[in-house]
């Protein structure tokens, strides 16, 4: 008798499928001739000209029938919907907060908060940047500072909690430009730039001690905090046992609120929302959010999403969903690690990222080398991936020199509920090809350039 039966006992989603989208298969000189008319970047392809679009997790989750169901219970009324009270009560449940104000996704929320809050020249503390956080906070007038741990920075450090805080650096910063120009500090978790890596339960009680002694109050980005919270269950000693609801909630009751981009997370195709315990700032909110987005009872969304979020917010809670949606992405992770493909380790809850400075150190990053890779592997068989490198990064709003981040990578980001395990297969199998041609790699130049957030519609060409 062979006995080549592996000793493990697998996990497979906890869905079938009911509904399926083909997907276009194009040739490599059509997806050549795509690649030049999109200026080598993945954002300017049509959907149509890709085959497994691992673009973003956000908006791009497949809904349940349960949510679909929702949709059809869609209440319109202008004012005071009741998939509004819906809504407001599963935010209410799971993550705890007093007030909710709906916003059409996380940005609305963002621009919000930072005018409500920021006055110019303050300093706005965060755990690395996110693209669109750090815009809106600019606009308001602050300054973003980073206080990640340093070993965020570094793709090959194993730190099981690469997002936390660097307390005493928040200290530091506190101390130095005095607690009333600090408006709040803007904890994101997980934390997308650093690789959808997490923030430890002890780091978070440890930040709000902090800031309790300073009276500066403590906002989440909890765009991803149900995947955090799963990464504390697995990681973090005392939590194996606690369902990541529980998780979820004991992990946003040390903030004040939160912005929130339902698209990830909340399972849904749009939609979002900023929390608040504070009365008075509510009020403020739901007064500020009927100029950018709409009445407080809708905020920029139709009735029937409101309810599909509601809805979204219950079923990703779940421990059985969020083991299946980390682990799909932990397979793909594993695989190319196998094959000693350079990626930022430890694997993330969204997402996995190759380290394009390791594909390529023939190339400078003034080359573009992660906007390149990208562009590699599209042409190779149609997978779309994005930069997450110096495009993104952006310019020095003082100098206006490129940033250089220390990462310079490139993001395979998983969408909920969408593909199979076969797709990861795929994919894995395409990225490899791409690193055994590595050597023959050419960089890019950038032949536009637009004002705010470069990298959605910047052009390049081959160099
Ligand atoms: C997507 C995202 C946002 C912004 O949300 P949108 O819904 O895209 O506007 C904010 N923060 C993080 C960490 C995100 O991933």
């Amino acid at each position: 008798m062979t006995s080549s039966r592996p000793q493990r006992r697998s996990w497979a989603e906890p869905w079938k499928v009911k509904v399926v989208e083909p997907l276009t298969m194009m040739s490599a000189q059509e997806r050549q001739a795509a690649l030049v008319r999109a200026g080598y970047n993945t954002f300017l392809l049509k959907s149509e000209e890709v085959y497994i679009d691992l673009l973003t997790d956000s908006g791009t989750s497949a809904m349940s029938d349960w949510q679909w169901a929702g949709m059809m219970m869609g209440d319109e009324a202008y004012a005071g919907s009741k998939n509004f009270y819906n809504l407001e009560a599963a935010v209410q449940k799971h993550y705890g907060y007093k007030h909710v104000v709906p916003t059409h996704q996380g940005r609305g929320a963002e621009n919000i908060l930072s005018q409500l809050c920021i006055k110019p020249g303050d300093s706005v503390p965060g755990n690395m940047y996110f693209t669109t956080t750090r815009l809106h906070q600019e606009l308001a007038g602050g300054t973003f500072v980073d206080v990640v741990i340093p070993q965020a920075h570094d793709p090959n450090h194993e730190h099981p909690f690469k997002g936390n805080v660097d307390v005493d650096a928040l200290e530091a910063l506190i101390k130095r430009v005095g607690a009333k120009k600090v408006p709040y500090v803007c904890v994101g978790a997980t934390v997308n730039m650093a690789g959808g890596q997490p923030v430890s339960m002890e780091n978070m009680k440890a930040v709000r001690a902090l800031t309790a002694k300073h009276g500066v109050r403590i906002f989440l980005d909890a765009t991803r905090a149900v995947e955090n919270a799963w990464f504390i269950k697995t990681r973090e000693r005392g939590y194996a046992d606690k369902s990541v609801a529980d998780i979820l909630k004991e992990f946003c009751s040390y903030s004040d609120g939160c912005t929130m981009s339902g698209k990830k997370d909340a399972l849904v195709n749009i939609g979002g929302w900023l929390a608040l315990n504070d009365r008075d700032l509510y009020e403020e909110a739901s007064n500020l959010v009927v100029v950018y987005e709409g009445l407080h009872t809708y905020g920029g969304m139709a009735g029937r999403d409101m309810e599909a979020m509601a809805r979204g917010i219950v079923e990703s809670v779940q421990d059985d969903h969020v083991r299946a949606r980390i682990g799909q992405v932990e397979y793909l992770g594993h695989k190319l690690q196998e094959w000693g493909v350079p990626i930022v380790k430890p694997i993330g809850g969204h997402a996995v990222y190759l380290d394009a400075k390791a594909f390529y150190p023939h190339l400078t990053q003034d080359q573009f080398p992660a906007q390149a890779l990208a562009a590699y592997l599209y042409a190779d068989s149609g997978v779309r991936s994005m930069e997450r490198g110096i495009v993104s990064a952006g310019r020095d709003k003082a100098t206006g020199k490129h940033h250089y981040p220390k990462l310079e990578l490139v993001r395979l980001t998983v969408p909920r509920r969408v593909y199979t395990q076969a797709h990861m297969d795929v994919t894995a199998e395409s990225v490899a090809a791409v690193w055994d041609q590595r050597q023959e790699a050419r960089g890019l130049k950038m032949v536009y350039e637009p004002k705010y957030l470069r990298f959605f519609q910047a052009r390049f060409e081959k160099e």
